[in-house]
Order: C-alpha cells, then sequence, then structure tokens
C-alpha cells in the first residue's frame, strides 16, 4: 500500500472579480482599438498643449485656452489677476471620452500603452 499522493491537476477557478476585471479589459481593449490614432496617443501619453487664446475679465482675471493641435481637446482655465488657476476644465472633441468605461488608470492604461504600440511599430 503506498501513501504517495497522485497530484491532481488543479482547476482554476476565476472568482467573480477576475470575470470582472476581464469583462472591463475587453470592453477597454475595444475601446483602445477603435480610437483613432490622434486619440490613442494623447490618451496614452498625454495632450501636446499648445497657447490658443486669452482674454481678460472685468475684474482683473484672465480666461487662456490651450490646444492639443494633435486630438484638439481645448483646456479652459480661469486664472486670478496674480496667474493661479481659479478653475479649469476640459473640452473633449466628440469620441474621445470613453462612454461607461469611466477613468482608465493601471491595468486599462497598459492596454493604451500595447495598442498605441502596435500602430506604429510591428511587435506582435
Ligand atoms: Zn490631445
Amino acid at each position: 500500500m503506498s501513501t504517495a499522493t497522485t497530484a491532481r491537476p488543479r482547476r482554476r477557478v476565476r472568482t467573480d472579480f477576475e470575470r470582472e476585471q476581464a469583462a472591463r479589459l475587453a470592453q477597454v481593449q475595444e475601446f483602445a482599438d477603435e480610437l483613432s490614432e490622434a486619440f490613442l496617443f494623447c490618451r496614452e501619453m498625454s495632450h501636446t498643449w499648445q497657447p490658443h487664446t486669452a482674454s481678460r475679465y472685468p475684474d482683473g482675471g484672465f480666461r487662456r485656452t490651450l490646444l492639443c493641435p494633435r486630438c484638439t481637446t481645448q483646456r479652459v482655465q480661469s486664472l486670478d489677476r496674480f496667474g493661479m488657476i481659479v478653475s479649469s476644465h476640459y473640452d473633449y472633441p466628440d469620441g474621445y471620452l470613453s462612454a461607461g468605461l469611466g477613468h482608465l488608470a493601471g491595468q486599462d492604461r497598459g492596454l493604451l500603452r500595447l495598442a498605441s504600440m502596435s500602430r506604429r511599430f510591428d511587435i506582435a
């Protein structure tokens, strides 16, 4: 009689969390695949801001806009008379935002980097 046990192959069980993560990453991959190159590059490498407009408010403060020539996103800033930012927001072109995916971070951004590299380099 042998006491040796035979290792049974363990079946990998996915938790609900892992299933949700996999589904989300599939959605992010689909989103990345459908983005234009300009949108994908800006999402992955950040915008290439250029001065666009500047004007004065009656109270002495300023409104300025910065424009990303690559994707056409505008950054709109209200500055006080000392140049301190009072408020800021972005005006994105249609199709730039990830509808329904929320903020992209962590592994989401990793997928964007891979998608970005694959547009210019044969890295498969
Ligand atoms: Zn941009």
